[in-house]
């Protein structure tokens, strides 16, 4: 079960987006808490993947009023936004701010390794501003693309930063 969980979520923390081998073995996490509705402890959709330390903060929270975002069924953006290297609620949500809080998804080490991504990202996008050869545009964009795609860690503050420095590129 829980390889297949992995695989779903390309080794990814569901929450933090945090390749989880990198950091820890993983839990098969349970969206509605196990203590809340043991019956679904075994059905499928409403297991992730998560790291350890969004398993342990996201603990039992349930509130039907005011649910954590589920990575399955919300779509993020609506309710977090990337700010540089941190994801803060969107104004206004209160899911958003229950689900950053919560979670802490501002940690430290969350923040050190998506600021490396950013940077990482940033001299690609350095290089297509200064190179004068379509060819080699081409070819780094191309690579701009992969570092957005989901199954990369932190796909989510990478994303916004490239929406925005494209802009420079034109
Ligand atoms: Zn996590």
């Amino acid at each position: 079960m829980k390889t297949l969980l992995k695989a779903e979520t390309s080794d990814k923390c569901a929450y933090c987006e945090s390749k989880v081998s990198h950091i820890d073995y993983g839990d098969a996490e349970h969206i509605i808490p196990k203590s809340v509705r043991p019956e679904l402890r075994f059905y499928y959709d409403n297991l992730t993947y998560a790291c350890s330390v969004c398993n342990t903060k996201k603990s039992d929270y349930h509130d039907t009023e005011c649910p954590m975002l589920n990575p399955f069924v919300d779509e993020p953006s609506e309710h977090l936004m990337a700010a540089g290297p941190m994801v803060l609620r969107a104004p206004h949500s209160d899911r958003g701010l229950v689900t950053e809080r919560r979670l802490c998804l501002n940690r430290s080490e969350l923040i050190e390794r998506r600021k490396e991504r950013i940077e990482g990202v940033a001299a690609l996008i350095d290089q297509i501003a200064r190179t004068s050869s379509p060819t080699i545009r081409e070819v780094l964009r191309a690579e701009v693309e992969e570092e957005c795609k989901d199954e990369r860690e932190y796909a989510f503050v990478v994303r916004a930063y490239v929406a925005a420095a494209l802009r420079w590129t034109a």
